[in-house]
């Protein structure tokens, strides 16, 4: 299982799947990529290898784009399918979100948003999350940050979470519990991953984020790095 993502200047979707390559090492059943094209969010996701990923992608969505997040899963809620593989869109297809590591109270929030109308495509705790931060969202009308925040307060878990709203493509948020998680940080741009080697090659500038941490990742700026149990975020 692994993360890989991209902002900046150069086209994500090569960065991402040469990333994923390189944490093959880490062992997974599926692949799955979302890039953001300045208008919408393509997203391919198939069970099998990143280079099953790579021939799926490529013939059937558009991979151009500067923001984009990928992903190795090893399942854990849910079988290796199409479906169940990352990255998970939120209802709206506002947010998408990749995701290492388990929701254990998924169910009984899974429940929750399912009185207030969502509905779930796949059998995984990870698009649980994506729909809980959208409802919170929603519901407190609060920037990304936040509500990714307040709903990390609301499970139980272990994760390495990157998630983005099309909404506002200079800024991706991660958070980490258990999973691992680095930011790359260049020129302008920034690169997420589950170790520094799929941005070893473009910068030595490495943030290794400590559990229970979260950062806000927005072109232009510093890293804003929060404690996810902490609630000043601005
Ligand atoms: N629990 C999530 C799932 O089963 C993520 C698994 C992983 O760490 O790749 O989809």
């Amino acid at each position: 299982c692994g993360i890989v993502g991209y902002i900046g200047h150069r086209d994500a979707y090569p960065i991402i799947v040469k990333g994923l390559q390189r944490l093959e090492y880490r062992g997974y059943d599926s692949a799955g990529v979302a890039i953001f094209d300045g208008n919408e969010i393509n997203l391919a996701k198939t069970k099998g290898k990143v280079e099953d990923l790579k021939k799926k992608a490529e013939s059937s969505i558009s991979v151009g784009g500067n923001l984009g997040i990928g992903h190795t899963r090893w399942a854990t809620h849910g079988v290796p399918n199409d479906v169940n593989s990352h990255p998970h869109y939120s209802n709206s297809g506002n947010l998408v979100i990749i995701h290492n590591g388990i929701i254990e109270n998924y169910e009984s929030v899974k429940k929750e948003l399912t009185k207030r109308g969502y509905i779930f495509h796949s059998d995984t705790d990870t698009e649980v999350l994506v729909n809980l931060i959208e409802e919170v969202q929603k519901t407190e009308d609060v920037k990304l940050g936040k509500a990714v925040q307040i709903a990390l307060n609301q499970v139980v878990g272990a994760y390495a979470i990157a998630v983005f709203d099309k909404r506002k493509p200079d800024e991706i948020v991660v958070a980490k519990l258990g999973s691992p998680l680095a930011i790359g940080v260049g020129e302008n741009e920034f690169f997420i991953a589950s170790d520094a080697s799929p941005f070893i090659e473009f910068t030595n500038n490495a943030v290794y984020l400590e559990d229970e941490e979260m950062a806000i990742i927005r072109l232009g700026k510093e890293i804003k790095l929060r404690k996810i149990k902490d609630d000043a975020i601005a």
